[in-house]
């Protein structure tokens, strides 16, 4: 096998630990041709709500796609404008966009990349109906200070879990605090998909009737559409394989963590600045570490046959699709802008090696090293 010694994220191992039961099940879907929702989105939506502890799981196909559903079940429309970080990935605010809705943008927080509240309330303005918070890289947001945030500004709260499942706020899951929670389920996510998929969940009925309405056709029986709709069904073959993963998902947040102390402990000597754990318990989907010298080491890990990422180095409100809908405040944000240009993702996945590990750790070693002659 070529390819870089460590990747990035190495997804075949979860195939190695589900495969066996996987495929017989696989075979019954194909025998039943359950391939739109079916009894196996079914089940997995079953599953995932006691998993999650909340009333209403809805399946759709992508975690974009959830966030665009629960942004019309919000009733957010034309003109409403809605607070989200700065720094985070555009599929946080698409649904916004589809409907009008204006990005209120606001900086991160330094030690979290989280929304600053601090901003946010600078950045409040009249229009603002919602609130968007998103659990950056597996870390809860101060789920206590944004909840207070809202109730005193009288906003709604959809989170953006897509990267934080399995994350808990004292002891309740993160993604069932806000007016309706949306998860993605790519397949580079802590849960992942074989192929696109994501969830809406909500304690709120309404909220979940109107979800099923709109992620399939906007029917409420058969051939009657109630209301404008889509096609944001999850595939059958999607919930199958979610299911099986699912089981196993506290185990695999377990190694992330393990992993990410693993760095800590031994990246703690080097110029890096490296994630700090202050809200919650993290799920570790990415690990970021901050370095003015980012480039640079990224291009000598490469060399040295480890994979890194960016997320994001282009903050949302300098993407050529927002022109002339959200401009940054003239004092800019400094902290996002220092995520974008400083920040690099280290290799981070369940049934990552010890070798693997010591490769990436000894890698980083070497740059400073040979920096320091
Ligand atoms: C992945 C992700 C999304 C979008 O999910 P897709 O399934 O890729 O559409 C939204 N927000 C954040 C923070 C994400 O990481």
């Amino acid at each position: 096998m070529t390819g870089p010694k460590v990747p990035f994220v190495d997804l075949s191992i979860q195939w190695d630990q589900i495969q066996d039961e996987v495929m017989p099940d696989l075979a019954r879907l194909f025998q039943a041709s359950a391939f739109c929702l079916g009894p196996w989105a079914t089940a997995f939506e079953a599953q995932i709500a006691e998993y999650l502890g909340v009333k209403h799981a809805i399946a759709v196909n992508s975690g974009s796609a959830a966030l665009h559903v629960a942004t019309i079940a919000a009733g957010i429309g034309r003109g409403d404008k809605v607070l989200v970080p700065a720094h985070t990935f555009i599929g946080t605010i698409w649904g916004l966009l589809y409907e009008g809705a204006i990005p209120v943008f606001c900086d991160v927080e330094d030690t979290t990349g989280n929304i600053d509240l601090a901003d946010a309330e600078r950045r409040m303005e009249p229009g603002v109906k919602a609130i968007i918070p998103v659990h950056l890289y597996g870390q809860p947001v101060d789920v206590t200070g944004v909840l207070a945030f809202a109730e005193r500004h009288g906003l709604t709260v959809i989170e953006d879990a897509a990267q934080a499942i399995g994350a808990q706020w004292q002891g309740k899951a993160i993604g069932t605090f806000g007016a309706m929670g949306c998860f993605s389920f790519y397949p580079g996510k802590n849960l992942g998909g074989a192929g696109e998929g994501g969830l809406i969940v909500t304690d709120d009925d309404e909220k979940a009737r109107l979800a099923r309405i709109l992620r399939e056709h906007g029917q409420s029986e058969r051939y009657v559409h109630e209301r404008i709709g889509y096609n944001y069904r999850m595939d059958g073959i999607q919930a199958l394989v979610l299911s099986h993963k699912l089981k196993r998902l506290d185990g695999w947040t377990g190694q992330r963590r393990a992993i990410a102390r693993r760095y800590e402990d031994a990246l703690a000597d080097t110029p890096l600045r490296l994630p700090a754990v202050v809200h919650g318990d993290h799920v570790h989907h990415l690990y970021v570490v901050r370095t003015a010298e980012r480039d640079a080491l990224r291009t000598f890990l490469d060399e040295q046959g480890v994979q890194t990422g960016l997320h994001y180095p282009v903050p949302l409100y300098r993407q050529p699709c927002l022109a002339g809908i959200a401009t940054p405040p003239a004092d800019g944000f400094p902290v996002t802008e220092d995520w974008a240009g400083n920040g690099l993702s280290l290799p981070m996945f369940a049934g990552m090696t010890q070798a693997q590990q010591d490769c990436v750790i000894a890698a980083i070693h070497a740059y400073f090293e040979k920096r320091a002659l």
